[in-house]
């Protein structure tokens, strides 16, 4: 059973996330979307709410599950039987920031490799931080985030 883990803030879960995830699922059997948060560091949306948004979104798809961590993700793929790490690649400054992190969990678990795939073109410019920015001063955010989706409520 190919399982993957796609880890991420999801703060909050985008249109760029959810075709990642889709596309994903050719290749793996399950995919466990896990929201990675630090207990001394609150989001934007509470972990809990980012947590429904998600399942709110995969309703229904038995491929997908979707939980929340706070620990190394190497220790979280060992402990839950994943061998890979699904992560999506928007840029080159993306791509130097991933290279660091997938080699560092490479060091630290040589039986997980992490899975890289590139955003789709027009996905290139959507970032969970640039929504929160216009989130907060009122702007309307709903063609980046998945269908059926109102993120006001989950504030
Ligand atoms: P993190 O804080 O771990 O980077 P994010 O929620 O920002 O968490 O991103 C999770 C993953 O999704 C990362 O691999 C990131 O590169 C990828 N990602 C973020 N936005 C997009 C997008 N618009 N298109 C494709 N992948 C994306």
């Amino acid at each position: 059973m190919k399982r993957a883990i796609f880890p991420g803030s999801f703060d909050p879960f985008t249109i760029g996330h959810e075709s990642i995830v889709l596309r994903a699922l050719d290749i793996f059997d399950e995919i466990i979307i896990a929201i990675g948060y630090n207990t001394t560091k609150s989001g934007y949306f509470t972990v809990e709410n980012r947590q429904k948004i998600i399942e709110k979104i995969f309703e229904g798809n038995k491929k997908i599950k979707v939980t929340s961590y706070s620990k190394l993700t190497v220790d979280f793929c060992k402990e839950n039987n994943i061998n890979f790490i699904l992560r999506g690649l928007r840029t080159a400054s993306d791509f130097e920031y991933e290279r660091a992190i997938a080699q560092m969990n490479h060091f630290l678990s040589e039986k997980i490799e992490t899975i890289f795939l590139l955003t789709e073109a027009e996905h290139t410019p959507i970032s969970s931080t640039i929504l929160r920015e216009i989130l907060k001063h009122g702007g309307d955010v709903s063609r980046f985030v998945p269908k059926g989706i109102c993120l006001k409520e989950y504030l």
